[in-house]
Parts: C-alpha cells; structure tokens; sequence
C-alpha cells in the first residue's frame, strides 16, 4: 500500500492517513517526489501533478504486476468509463479498479455498515481531497471533484488512464 506525499497534503490528511494505518496495522509505503516544495503548481499545474505524483507513482509500481486504486465512475465524467480491471498500457501492467460501479450513496451505506474511519475534511464539504493549494470544497449537487483545480479547466492529475482494451 502505497501513499503519495505530494508534500502539499492537507494536515487532516496526514492525520486520517495515521488513523487508518493505526485500524488496520498498515505498513504504508511513503513514496515523496525528487524535488523539494516549490510554486510550480500556480503556474503549470500539469508539471507539478507530473513531479509530485506520476513519477512518484512510477517509482513505487516499478516490478510490479498490477495496481489496485479505489476510482469510482460517478466521481466525475471523466471517470465515467472507468473499468474495473483494464490493461494500463502507460505502465505496462494490469490496473484493478475494485470499486469503478459503486455510487457514492453505496460507499457511504458501505461505510457507516463498517464504521469506517472518515476524512474530516468531508464534512466541511470535501467530497474529493487531493493536495491543499488544488482542492477547494463544493456545493451541494455539484460534481464531487468540482472542487479540484477548480476554474482551471483541469480535470485529473494524470494517474488515471484507461485503455480501450478493458476487461470488465
Ligand atoms: S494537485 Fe496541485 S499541488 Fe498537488 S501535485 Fe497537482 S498541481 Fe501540484
């Protein structure tokens, strides 16, 4: 399990990454980008996701076969194809997304079933929370990612991508 410190993380992020791993006895795996912090995300935003999460992501995937992520397809209509295990040509292994189909009414009955720890930033109206400077918090009805790079016309950070030749 692999968490990617962007170095840009809210402090309630860190903190609810804590408590997970304290529930579940986690040995996460801390991969953090080869620079050091910088203003680069106020002016190319691509650049910055490209330095501070997908080559980190590639580091932590090398000899790797597959990866897991918890993409759902009602996230936002750029995730609306999202398939539940694909070929990710990009990286050249098999991504599983467990979850693509679930609704967010189905994750949230599935988390309070299970008690599930919860980021305390959803409450303030956070339904998607990435780095502090690209998230803001949404309105009700309005798309759950509309609050990452909000205005921008950005819509992902580019670790997401999937090849027509899905599986499920
Ligand atoms: S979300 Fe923003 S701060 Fe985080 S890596 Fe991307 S551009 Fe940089």
């Amino acid at each position: 399990m692999v968490f990617l410190d962007t170095q840009y993380h809210f402090a309630e992020t860190r903190w609810y990454v804590e408590r997970v791993c304290e529930r579940y006895g986690l040995s996460l795996r801390i991969i953090e980008p080869l620079i050091p912090p910088d203003d680069l995300w106020r002016v190319d935003p691509d650049a910055c996701c490209e330095m501070r999460k997908v080559e980190p992501l590639a580091r932590a995937l090398q000899g790797k076969e597959a990866w897991l992520t918890g993409l759902r397809r009602d996230e936002a209509a750029s995730r609306a194809e999202a398939p539940i295990v694909s070929y990710d040509i990009g990286r050249g292994i098999v991504k599983v997304n467990p979850i693509a189909p679930w609704t967010r009414e189905e994750v949230e009955a599935y988390t309070a079933e299970r008690r599930l720890p919860e980021h305390p930033l959803k409450a303030k109206g956070y339904p998607s929370i990435g780095c502090w400077p690209c998230t803001d918090p949404v309105r009700d009805g309005d798309d759950p990612r509309a609050g990452r790079w909000a205005g921008s016309g950005k819509l992902e950070c580019g670790l997401h991508g999937w090849s027509p030749a899905k599986a499920t």
